[in-house]
């Protein structure tokens, strides 16, 4: 048994082929990742979901709008339509591979992010930027109506440039 345990470990040298064939050579490869993480979540990794996925999730923490990946969409020569992206965002979102963020009325960002944290939103500018959960200590929280709890609390530090 010991001896059954040290030669699946022993993956470097003396492997035979079979062996190596076991491994599962695609871990770690973003792409197929992302396919596994769709299925993982119940959406069918077609081509448009990974070309999008691998736009939005490729590069770290980031909060964008629709037409924000509709853009790069288009500079990625990915063939979506911006209703595509919409639907898209909406299906990630409603998986929890997204968190929307309503700013400003009009103004939607998706952020892949989704643990709990808050945002500085820059009045006037574009875009939003992380602040961790531990740096806002929220407080007194009023007691929810009759029948309902608290979700979660989501706070908004919203920006301006000094005018002097
Ligand atoms: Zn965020």
């Amino acid at each position: 048994m010991a001896r059954m345990v040290t030669l699946i470990r022993g993956t470097g040298q003396g492997t035979s082929p079979e062996a190596q064939r076991a491994v599962p050579s695609l871990a770690g490869c973003p792409v197929h990742d992302l396919k596994e993480r769709l299925r993982d979540v119940g959406l069918r990794p077609t081509r448009q979901r990974v070309a999008l996925g691998w736009l939005l999730f490729g590069r770290g923490d980031r909060h964008l709008s629709a037409e924000t990946l509709f853009e790069e969409a288009n500079r990625a020569r990915v063939p979506v339509s911006l209703a595509t992206i919409y639907n898209t965002l909406n299906q990630f979102t409603q998986v929890g591979l997204l968190r929307e963020i309503a700013m400003d009325g009009s103004r939607t960002y998706f952020d892949t992010n989704t643990s709990h944290h808050h945002h500085f939103f820059v009045e006037g500018g574009d875009g939003l930027v992380d602040i961790p959960e531990q740096d806002i200590a929220v407080t007194n929280l009023p007691v929810p109506p009759e029948g309902m709890e608290i979700s979660r609390v989501e706070v908004v530090v919203r920006l301006r440039k000094k005018t002097s």
